[in-house]
C-alpha cells in the first residue's frame, strides 16, 4: 500500500508518451491500495493448508477456495477438468551388493518403475565422455534437452546394460541420452545434501503420439552428494554391482483448470493470460501458495477496477506443473490456440515470490517486455535489474503461439542460503514473508496496470528485433563462412528498420486493432527465436539459447566436412533457414501493414 515513487508506470516507459487522462497511475493506485497483506496471509493459508500434487484432494481444495472466492466477487470463473498424464514418485532404494551400503535415495516423477534390478556401475560426471552417434547429441541441442555440448573422446564411455551415475538435479535430457545407449537405470548425484523433487522426462505437456516414446523407459534415483563420495570411492577400487528400485505411479488423471476472465469494457477486447500452477510439492508455500494468493487478490482488485481497463485479464491456475510437467498450461494452450492467437497479446507467469529473506529483484522477459519489468522495479524499489531470457523451466507452453512473455522474480542470496527449501518437505508456510509477498505483489499491479491500461500495449518492438539481430549475428559468427546467413541479415535489417519506424510514429491513442498489429509483428519473430522445429507440437523445452532452431551451426563449426554428423547438420540448417526467413518476411509484411495503418 505505498505509493508509486515515480510519475506512475505509464510514464515509465520512455516510448509511450503520458496522456494528462492516463489510467494507468490510477489503476495502479487503486490496484495497490486493494492488495493488503492481511488478504495475501489469509489466502496463502488456505492454499498452503492442504499438500497439493496434481489431481490429489488437497489441489482441489486449494482450486475450490479460489473458485469461491472469485465468485462471491462475482468474478467470472470456469473450472475445466482435463485428463493429464500424470507422474508421482512412490519411492527407490539403492544398494551395493555385498557392500552393505544402502543410501537414501527417491525417485523423480516419470520414472520407469523396476523392481531388484541388478547391474553394474558406471560413473558418467558430467556426460561429457559419451559417445556421440550421428543424431543423438544434435537432436538433444535442437529439442534442447539440457544437454551440454559433449566432445569426442577417442575412447566414449561404455554404458550399455549400466547403472549410471550422473552429477546434477535429476532431470530429463541425460536419461533420455543413457537410455538411448542401452543404459539400465541413471542415478543422479545432488550437489548437496538435499533431495528435491523434480522430472526425468523430456516430453513436455501431456504427451502425443509423436513424442510419447521419449517417456523414460529406464528407472531413474536421486542420492546425496555424500552417497554419490561413497559409490566413487568404491568404484576407485574395483568394480561395483548395485540393486536398484524405483517406482513411480504413472498415468492418466483428472486435473481441474480454473480460469478466471476479467473482461475490458469491450468484451471482445485482446487480453493478457495471467497463470501460476496452483499444484506444489508437498504444501509449496512458496513455490507457490503465496503466488497464488498473489493471482487472487489481483484477479479480484483489477475486477472491482475494470471500468479503466482497456484490454482483458485472463488468469489461470495451472494444474499439472509438477508431476504432469505444465500439462495444465499445455492444455489451455491446445484448446485456445486459435482464440490466443487472435487475441493474446502476453503470457506473464507468477512463481516463487513471497519468499522470506529474498532481496533480489528478477525478472524473465522477452526483449519486447524486458523495459517495462525494468521500469517497474526500479519505479518501486530503486533496484536496477537486468531481465534474463525466459527459460523452459516453468509453465512457458505459449511460445508455439508466439506471445511475449514476462516474470517478476525476488530471489534469496546465495550467501543467505539461496532458495534451499525448493521442492522439498520444508518448503511451507513458515518460508513465507507477508510484507515481501505484498511487495511483490504490487510489482505485479504496476506491470499489469501498465499492460491493460496503457493507451498502447507497452511492447517495444526495436528491443525485440535488435535482440534477433544479435542472436543472427552470434549464430553467423559460430558458423563461419560453413554456412550462409547474409540473406537472413539482410531482411532482418529491412525489418529493424520499419519497426523503428513504427515505434517513433506511434499515435498518443491506441486500439485493439494497434494493439494485435504490434504482437502480430513480434509472433513469428518468437516462434523461430524460442521455438526449434514446429510450433504446434511441445518440444522439451529445457533451457537453450535463442535462435534454438539454428543451434547445430556448432555442429559444422567443430566438424570435418563430408562426414556424416555435418551434412545432417547441414541439412537440418537449410530446413531450419527456410523457418527464419519465411518469419522474417511475415513479421515484416505484418510490419508494413501497420505502418500503413498509422
Ligand atoms: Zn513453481
Amino acid at each position: 500500500m505505498r505509493s508509486l515513487t515515480l510519475a506512475g508506470p505509464a510514464c515509465l516507459l520512455a516510448l509511450f508518451a503520458c496522456a494528462p487522462d492516463d489510467p494507468v497511475p490510477a489503476l495502479a493506485e487503486a490496484v495497490r491500495a486493494a492488495v493488503t497483506q492481511q488478504g495475501l496471509e489469509e489466502h496463502t493459508r488456505a492454499i498452503v493448508q492442504h499438500e497439493r500434487p496434481s489431481g490429489s484432494a488437497g489441489e482441489n481444495a486449494a482450486i475450490d477456495h479460489l473458485v469461491a472466492t472469485l465468485e462471491a466477487d462475482g468474478i467470472p470463473v470456469e473450472v475445466h477438468t482435463i485428463q493429464a498424464y500424470a507422474s508421482d514418485p512412490v519411492s527407490a532404494s539403492v544398494e551395493v551388493m555385498g557392500g552393505g551400503f544402502a543410501p537414501k535415495a527417491i525417485t523423480e516423477s516419470f520414472s520407469a518403475t523396476a523392481r531388484r534390478l541388478e547391474a553394474r556401475l558406471v560413473d558418467a560426471g558430467g556426460m561429457g565422455d559419451l559417445p556421440r552417434e550421428p543424431g543423438t547429441g544434435e537432436r538433444m541441442v535442437v529439442a534442447g534437452q539440457g544437454m551440454a555440448s559433449a566432445s569426442v573422446r577417442a575412447k566414449p564411455l561404455d554404458v550399455a546394460g549400466a547403472i549410471v551415475l550422473v552429477d546434477g538435479q535429476p532431470r530429463g535430457g541425460p536419461v533420455v541420452l543413457l537410455q538411448q545407449l542401452g543404459a539400465a537405470g541413471v542415478i543422479f548425484v545432488n550437489a548437496g545434501e538435499r533431495l528435491t523433487d523434480l522430472i526425468a522426462t523430456t516430453t513436455w505437456g501431456i504427451p502425443s503420439l509423436l513424442n510419447y516414446d521419449r517417456l523414460p523407459a529406464i528407472p531413474v534415483a536421486h542420492i546425496t552428494r555424500s552417497a554419490g563420495e561413497d559409490l566413487r570411492t568404491r568404484l576407485s577400487r574395483g568394480p561395483v554391482r548395485l540393486r536398484m528400485s524405483a517406482e513411480a505411479s504413472t498415468g492418466w488423471k483428472p486435473l481441474r483448470v480454473a480460469v478466471a476472465r476479467i473482461p475490458a469494457p469491450d468484451a471482445n477486447a485482446p487480453y493478457v493470460l495471467f497463470g501460476g500452477h496452483i499444484d506444489a510439492w508437498y504444501h509449496g508455500g512458496t513455490d507457490e501458495g503465496a503466488s497464488n494468493a498473489a493471482m487472487l487478490e489481483l484477479t479480484r482488485a483489477f475486477f472491482r477496477n475494470r471500468q479503466l481497463l482497456r484490454r482483458g485479464l485472463v488468469v489461470a491456475w495451472w494444474p499439472g506443473h509438477s508431476n504432469a510437467r505444465y500439462s495444465g498450461s499445455t492444455w489451455f494452450s491446445d484448446h485456445y490456440f486459435d482464440e490466443l492467437r487472435s487475441r493474446g497479446l502476453a503470457y506473464v507467469n507468477i512463481d516463487g515470490i513471497g519468499q522470506t529473506g529474498a532481496k533480489e529483484f528478477g525478472a524473465a522477459a522477452t526483449a519486447s517486455l524486458a523495459g517495462l519489468a525494468t521500469d517497474v522495479v526500479l519505479s518501486a524499489t530503486g533496484q536496477e535489474i537486468e531481465p534474463g531470457r525466459p527459460g523452459g523451466n516453468s509453465d512457458q507452453s505459449f511460445n508455439g503461439i508466439g506471445l511475449p512473455l514476462f516474470q517478476i522474480n525476488h530471489s534469496r542470496l546465495e550467501e543467505d542460503g539461496g532458495y534451499w527449501w525448493w521442492h522439498t518437505v520444508d518448503d511451507d508456510i513458515d518460508k513465507v514473508d507477508y510484507a515481501i509477498l505484498e511487495t511483490d505483489t504490487e510489482l505485479y499491479a504496476d506491470a499489469f496496470a501498465t499492460m491493460l491500461a496503457a493507451p498502447i500495449f507497452p511492447v517495444d518492438l526495436v528491443a525485440e528485433v535488435g535482440g534477433l539481430g544479435e542472436a543472427l549475428a552470434d549464430i553467423a559468427a559460430t558458423a563461419g563462412d560453413r554456412f550462409d546467413l547474409s540473406e537472413a541479415q539482410a531482411r532482418h535489417g529491412r525489418l529493424l528498420e520499419i519497426v523503428t519506424a513504427i515505434q517513433g510514429s506511434l499515435p498518443a491513442r491506441g486500439s485493439a486493432a494497434l494493439d494485435l498489429g504490434l504482437v502480430g509483428i513480434l509472433r513469428p519473430l518468437h516462434r523461430v527465436l524460442y521455438v526449434p522445429l514446429t510450433p504446434y507440437h511441445m518440444d522439451s523445452g529445457s533451457e537453450r539459447g535463442p535462435l534454438a532452431g539454428l543451434a547445430a551451426v556448432r555442429t559444422l563449426a567443430e566438424e570435418e566436412p563430408g562426414t556424416d554428423r555435418y551434412r545432417f547438420a547441414e541439412t537440418l540448417l537449410i530446413r531450419e533457414r527456410n523457418r527464419l526467413l519465411e518469419a522474417l518476411d511475415e513479421a515484416t509484411a505484418a510490419a508494413e501493414r501497420l505502418r500503413a495503418s498509422l
